[in-house]
């Protein structure tokens, strides 16, 4: 993902339910949202959780599923991404902001690495939670 698209529009403002909301989301009032979040380029979007949901979402439905009997191959991946999965291993399930706290990844660096274990199928989140959980067994 490129960094240097610093005050390009998130590409799902059309569809957004926050982005669109006329109400306060959380107690935040939507204008905030918009200049911290969706107006900010990839800073701002890898910070929102709904951006994070939506990328997610364009993820086949068949590497979302629950697996039972999968293996995930921990020599298939970076060392970055075996230390989330050995953490998701340890824990059993870890908020998606409590990833980056607990390894000291940066927030750009760890919605990539999420992303990336997730479109693999490795890992998954917990209904519409912000909970991952590994999605198989580590070999
Ligand atoms: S950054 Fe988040 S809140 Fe803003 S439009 Fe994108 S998904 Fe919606």
């Amino acid at each position: 993902m490129k960094e240097n698209n610093l005050g390009q529009k998130c590409e799902y403002t059309d569809d957004c339910t926050v982005f669109n909301s006329k109400e306060e989301t959380n107690g935040t009032p939507v204008y905030i949202y918009r200049n911290v979040f969706c107006n900010r380029g990839y800073k701002g979007w890898k910070n929102c959780e709904q951006y994070i949901e939506y990328k997610l979402n364009t993820i086949p439905k068949d590497q979302r599923m629950m697996s039972e009997n999968k293996m995930i191959d921990l020599n298939n991946v970076t060392q970055d991404e075996r230390e989330i999965l050995l953490l998701l291993e340890r824990t059993g399930k870890c908020l998606y902001g409590n990833i980056f706290k607990e390894l000291n990844i940066s927030s750009t660096k760890g919605a990539e690495l999420i992303l990336s274990l997730a479109s693999k199928g490795y890992i998954i989140n917990e209904g519409k939670t912000s909970f991952y959980q590994l999605n198989g067994d580590l070999i």
